[in-house]
């Protein structure tokens, strides 16, 4: 037989696109419309549906940048459309592509109660099935004006990205506001066609179902009259009937398809957006729901649950239902998706805790499932605490993004830190945004690496990042693909019946341990400096808030303010969202953030003067409270007493224009370039700077990613470097050494401080560069093959070399507190008090290998916001030679938590300690359940065992070993206020402590 396959796909794509697709609607009439543009910020709805609106006509443009515009439709169904099917179809410019991205609406009736969502892929309302004939239709359009940002000129800069600087031209053209019948064959032929055409691409051209495929697609379009398609559809869906019902192969791969839309909490749109796109979204979802008795949603993130609670009652009553019905599905158990790199330990914590706390309190469900699809790499340390919240199994399709290496596994058990296996599942289908296309799961089969030993993967299934969720389509085609020969087997499935399935079916999956590294968009640990500060600095009140709130409540009675606690987390969780931290979000959200953090800093202050003022009394003397973990100048940690004196420093000159800095235990010399040149420690004996080079050098570089400005730094960036080594300025102010430099359109000053066993630098950049990374080295004389960074709750380490091609695409990398490198007996740590990136390196030369260490501070990318990092910056590092991996934890506390000082009578006694410096407390806080008692956590922070005794320091009646949610894990034991515990390698333990 002659092979005519192209002529026959090409038949196909032409026909559906030109008539058959055209005749789902045959006829159509206008509606009227009026409208009414809200000025400013939007409006509740009761105000936008009374509002006095003006006739508006299909063809003239409307939506400023960011505006809302109230549109009211009004028509009558025509008497001879009786008996049919009629919908509204409401086009308000939409582009094609791009659902999310762009201007959408959500539809109402008069009384208020929300219909549905409109975007590009979802533009039409059902008006009655069958009509009448003569109903009068009046609908009402809450549309969004939200400007394109990432347009099909990818990445280009532009002003739209705060409703500040947009402008207000108007963006879209009202496209169609029509009444349409709706011929269902015909639409049920389109996706008859649809599927079975995009199988047949997937299939092998020597097969023998891909040309039954193609010739029952072919005796289709010929029973197809291309002037009667509507007449004709159901013989053509007569001739695909035989080929649709032939069942799938018993190995057939099979796809729990979970609904769904990933909402990005803030991203090309402010948090204010979000709440609307969320309202749209779920109002779509609880329709299609209504239609399709087989369509299960799944909704992640409780911020976004509870912005629809909060401003959307009429939206939340149709969620609540169809919770209820076990058919809309809380999704995983955070509070919002978030960074997993950034967040410190106890803030990564609370997102379980109050996204668990959400969804147990509102609908009694409590899920072992963590869904992150689009988080930027995964830190060790989370597993742990995966499991602590009372989870256990973990989804995310991200790491698919990796630019170097292909993952071996799609479903394995991740191990962390302290050895916590999580069963771990990577959807093949490598997104969040499947549409059900043939294409996405002959890949999702194809893909999947655990064929042979496992048959199932997830797909969540609707359009995300700015929502709109599942389609009828897309649940029209996973019905057709649910048995069919040829493709993976489909069903909608929640995410809990796809993991027991996958379980079950794979008893000894394979193992991976240590970070889930994505390679790519690691410049997310630097843009937007003052964000990161804001997320750390607000982490660091949080603690000392907690604590010296508790310690007021406990010792002097101060009422515990925990409605400010608790909403105060939830503003710093929201904003760990993984395109707030990472630094990722328009200038809006970022300018929104920075005035946030400052909020949220006053607030923690109050709180934490206030409880430290009760607890000192009235007193002539001086107390310093110390929030740290660790005890320091003499204070005990959590508790407050008169400082000792640190020891003394003196400064000298050097006689070729640099400065000595001495104290009993380092000695540092800096140069007339104010560079440190030698860092030498006094009690081992021992030079930290390696030979020849210099430390506190900062370095600049081009920096001009392929793609995805603020997110990426490409491995190239390296090829250029310059020293910044010309000074204006460099002389000793008081103990300090004061360096000034300039650079292009920019002026750093820096501080360098002997204190104790550390050099202190404290940096301020007036910042005006563009399309530049800008670097402190710190070129250490240690020979390391790898180094520890800090991560939650213990640290993990990264290979200084490039051996393999993992190895090498981790060139910049993720740190809390510290970075840490050693040689046995010996090693240096830099602490920080808000940077993230950084990058380590070896160097080999006549002296033998050296290692480099250099902080990432700054970058200049000009997408999505034109103007980030702008201005002025304040960083705090030091430099710790001779530390321990233990010093280094320490360290990395002090610098983050300034002792406090306060007029005060008597010393304040700790609530707890412990004996112990390897045990670190993280949280002394009394219990979110309002009982009083207090909630110790701790974990091991060295990597080794730990036997302690934890003391209290108030009448404990009983402890009772609790999980991050504060739930009992374990019997109570009556103790007095000695807690001897023996801790694991990083293990993490929370403790109820029962006050007598
Ligand atoms: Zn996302």
């Amino acid at each position: 037989m002659h092979d005519d396959r192209n002529l026959v796909e090409a038949r196909l794509k032409r026909v559906l696109n030109e008539r058959i697709r055209p005749a789902i609607y045959p006829e159509s009439v206008p509606l009227e419309v009026a409208v009414w543009h809200a000025p400013g910020e939007p409006v509740p709805v009761a105000e936008g549906l009374a509002a006095e609106s003006e006739p508006i006509a299909v063809g003239q443009a409307w939506g400023a940048p960011w505006g809302t515009s109230w549109f009211t439709v009004t028509g009558t169904v025509p008497a001879e459309w009786s008996g049919r099917i009629v919908e509204a179809i409401l086009d308000l410019g939409f582009d094609a592509d791009k659902p999310g991205f762009q201007c959408e609406g959500l539809v109402y009736r008069p009384d208020g109660t929300p219909v549905k969502g409109l975007n590009p892929r979802n533009q039409w309302v059902r008006i009655g099935d069958p009509a009448e004939g003569g109903e009068e239709v009046r609908l009402h359009v809450e549309a969004a004006s939200n400007p394109i940002i990432l347009g099909h000129n990818e990445f280009r800069p532009t002003a739209m990205g705060d409703k500040e600087t947009a402008g207000a031209d108007p963006l879209y053209v009202l496209t169609r506001m029509d009444l349409a019948v709706f011929d269902k064959t015909v639409w049920e032929l389109v996706m008859d066609l649809e599927v079975l055409g995009e199988l047949m691409l997937e299939l092998p051209v020597d097969g023998t179902r891909r040309w039954e495929l193609l010739r029952a697609v072919e005796r289709a379009l010929d029973a197809i009259d291309l002037q009667d398609v509507g007449g004709t559809a159901a013989a053509a869906r007569a001739e695909l009937a035989g080929v649709l019902a032939s069942p799938a192969v018993p190995s057939a791969h099979r796809i729990s398809a979970v609904g769904h839309a990933h909402i990005d909490s803030a991203w090309l749109w402010p948090l204010r957006e979000t709440v609307r796109k969320v309202a749209r979204t779920t109002s779509n979802m609880t329709a299609l729901l209504e239609d399709e008795p087989d369509f299960v949603f799944a909704m992640s993130q409780a911020q976004q649950w509870a912005w629809v609670k909060e401003h959307r009652p009429e939206v939340w009553a149709k969620v609540t239902k169809a919770v209820a019905a076990g058919r809309f599905v809380p999704a995983g158990g955070m509070w919002v998706e978030s960074d997993t790199n950034m967040p410190g330990s106890e803030a990564m914590a609370r997102q379980f805790v109050h996204g668990k706390r959400f969804f147990i309190d509102e609908f009694g469900v409590d899920n072992e499932e963590v869904w992150l699809p689009d988080t930027f790499g995964f830190a060790a340390g989370l597993p742990q605490i995966i499991k602590a919240a009372g989870s256990k199994r973990l989804l995310t399709q991200k790491i698919s993004w990796s630019q170097t290496n292909t993952f071996p596994h799609h479903t394995f058990l991740w191990e962390g830190i302290d050895g916590t296996r999580i069963f771990t599942h990577f959807p093949p289908v490598d997104t969040y945004n499947c549409s059900m296309q043939g294409r996405e799961l002959a890949h999702a089969a194809r893909n999947f690496k655990d064929k042979g030993v496992a048959r199932h993967s997830l797909a969540p299934t609707g359009w995300g990042d700015g929502g709109g969720g599942t389609t009828r389509e897309m649940v029209a085609k996973a019905a057709r693909a649910r048995d069919l020969e040829g493709s993976p087997m489909v069903t909608w499935e929640t995410p809990a019946e796809f993991f027991a399935k996958a379980e079950a079916e794979y008893p000894q999956p394979p193992v991976w341990v240590g970070e889930l590294y994505l390679e790519l968009h690691r410049a997310t640990l630097t843009s937007q400096a003052k964000t990161k500060q804001g997320n750390r600095r607000s982490e660091s009140l949080l603690r000392d808030a907690e604590l010296w709130a508790a310690t007021a409540a406990v010792r002097a009675g101060v009422p515990y303010p925990y409605e400010r606690l608790d909403r105060i987390w939830k503003t710093v969780l929201l904003h760990q969202f993984h395109d707030i931290l990472p630094g990722s979000s328009i200038a809006w959200v970022h300018r929104e953030a920075r005035r946030t953090y400052e909020l949220v800093a006053g607030e923690l202050n109050e709180i934490i003067d206030g409880a430290q003022r009760a607890l000192a009394g009235d007193g002539p003397g001086e107390l310093t409270f110390n929030g740290a973990p660790h005890a320091r100048h003499g204070v005990p940690a959590g508790g407050a007493a008169p400082a000792a004196q640190a020891a003394p420093t003196v400064a000298r000159a050097r006689e070729d224009g640099g400065f000595v800095l001495e104290n009993d235990l380092l000695r540092v010399e800096i140069d007339g370039r104010g560079l440190v040149v030698s860092a030498f420690d006094l009690r081992a004996g021992r030079e930290t700077v390696a030979p020849g080079r210099a430390a506190n050098l900062l370095q600049l570089h081009q920096d001009f990613p392929n793609k995805w400005d603020a997110w990426d730094v490409d491995e190239f960036y390296r090829h250029t470097v310059t020293d910044l080594t010309e000074t204006e300025d460099v002389r000793l102010d008081g103990n300090s050494v004061v360096v000034r430099r300039s650079f292009g359109a920019s002026a750093v000053t820096q501080r360098l401080t002997l204190t104790g066993g550390r050099l202190e630098i404290g940096t301020e950049v007036d910042w005006h560069e563009t399309e530049k990374f800008l670097k402190l080295a710190f070129p250490l004389d240690v020979r390391a093959d790898r180094y520890a960074s800090e991560s939650q709750y213990g640290h993990s380490f990264r290979a200084t070399h490039t051996n393999t091609s993992w190895e090498a695409a981790k060139f910049e990398a993720c740190n809390h507190r510290f970075v840490h490198v050693e040689e046995p007996g010996w090693g240096v740590a830099v602490v920080n008090d808000s940077t993230y990136g950084h990058d380590v390196t070896r160097e080999v030369d006549e002296h033998g290998t050296t290692t480099t260490l250099r902080v990432s501070l700054l970058r200049a990318p000009r997408f999505p916001d034109p103007e980030t990092d702008q201005g002025v910056h304040r960083f705090r590092h030091a430099l710790v030679p001779g530390a321990a991996i233990g010093d280094a934890v320490r360290e990395g506390y002090f610098i983050n938590l300034p002792e406090r000082r306060v007029p005060g009578a008597a010393p304040v006694e700790p609530l707890v300690t412990v004996d112990d410096d390897a045990v670190v407390v993280t949280a002394v806080k009394l219990a979110d359940d309002e009982s009083g008692d207090v909630i110790v956590r701790f974990h091991e922070s060295r990597g080794g065992r730990a036997k302690a005794i934890l003391r209290t320091g108030f009448p404990v009646a009983e402890v009772v070993p609790a999980d991050l949610l504060e739930r009992p894990t374990g019997e109570p034991q009556r103790q007095g206020g000695e807690i001897p515990v023996t801790l694991r390698p990083f293990e993490l333990v929370t403790l109820r402590l029962k006050r007598a």
